[in-house]
C-alpha cells in the first residue's frame, strides 16, 4: 500500500512544500491510476493552514508525475504555477532528462513529454524555476543533495533543527523491505545499480546520525528510524507507528 505525500515544512519564517503529488486533470495515458486524476489537494493544504500564495519554496525531489503535479493548475485551459510567490527547486539533471533537449527522455513514454509540458515548462516560462545540481542550501536548516539512480536528478532534503535530524528521501524508498535489503529497487528506478548505491549511502548516514527517514510513499505515519543490522538495516525499535 502506497501513499502520495506532500510534506509542509516551516523554516525561518518560510513555508516549504516537498513534492506536489499528481495534480488534477492530467493526460497520463501510460499511467491509468493518474490519468484524469481528481483530488482535493488544495483543500487538504488549506486544512493544514496553507494557502497557495503563502508557499515560498517548492521542492521537487525528482521529476516524476506523482511529485510535480500540483506545481501547476489549470487556468481556463492554460497551465499556470499553483503557487504564485514560490521559487521551485528542480534537479537540473531531471529537467534535462525529461525535457525537450533530450527529446523528453528520448520519447520512451508519452507521459514524460506530457508531464514536462504541463507541470515543469510552465514554471520555467513564469521565471519561477531554480535548477540545481550537486547540492543546494535553502537556509540554515534545509539542504538538498543529489542521490541519483531512481532518476538522474533524484535528490534528498536534509533537515537539521536544534538536535533534531531528518532526511526526506523522495523515492529512494517505496517499501520498508528496501530498508532491510537496500539492493532492492522499485520497478521505476532507471539506473538500478546507482539507485541501490544512493539508497545504501543515505541509509548509512541516517543510521549514524540518527536522522528520521521520511520517504514520499510510505503509508501510515510515513516516516521511520533506521539502525544498522547485518549487511542491511532494520527499523529502529522507537519507530513511530
Ligand atoms: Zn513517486
Amino acid at each position: 500500500m502506497l501513499a502520495l505525500q506532500t510534506w509542509v515544512l516551516r523554516s525561518g519564517g518560510r513555508t516549504v512544500l516537498v513534492d506536489t503529488g499528481v495534480g488534477n486533470g492530467r493526460e497520463r495515458p501510460d499511467s491509468p491510476l493518474f490519468h484524469h486524476w481528481q483530488g482535493d489537494f488544495l483543500g487538504a493544504l488549506a486544512r493544514a493552514g496553507v494557502r497557495p500564495e503563502d508557499v515560498d519554496v517548492v521542492v521537487n525531489t525528482h521529476i516524476h508525475s506523482d511529485h510535480v503535479g500540483w506545481n501547476t493548475r489549470d487556468a481556463d485551459g492554460e497551465w499556470v504555477p499553483t503557487f504564485p510567490n514560490a521559487r521551485y527547486l528542480l534537479p537540473a539533471a531531471d529537467d534535462f532528462h525529461y525535457g525537450p533537449d533530450n527529446a523528453y527522455a528520448k520519447g520512451a513514454r508519452r507521459d514524460d513529454r506530457l508531464l514536462h509540458e504541463d507541470s515543469v515548462a510552465p514554471i520555467h516560462r513564469a521565471g519561477q524555476s531554480v535548477l540545481w545540481d550537486g547540492s543546494y542550501r535553502i537556509d540554515e536548516h534545509l539542504t538538498l543533495e543529489s542521490a541519483p539512480g531512481h532518476t538522474p536528478g533524484s535528490s534528498v532534503l536534509r533537515l537539521t533543527s536544534g538536535t533534531d535530524r531528518a532526511v526526506f528521501v523522495g523515492d529512494l524508498l517505496h517499501s520498508p523491505v528496501q530498508i532491510l535489503d537496500p539492493s532492492c529497487n522499485s520497478g521505476f528506478c532507471l539506473d538500478a545499480e546507482q539507485a541501490a548505491d544512493s539508497r545504501r549511502r543515505i541509509l548509512e548516514r541516517a543510521a549514524t546520525e540518527r536522522e528520521l527517514v521520511v520517504p514520499a510513499h510510505f503509508a501510515g505515519a510515513g516516516l521511520v528510524e533506521v539502525r544498522r543490522e547485518g549487511s542491511g538495516f532494520a527499523l529502529a525499535p522507537s519507530t513511530v507507528s
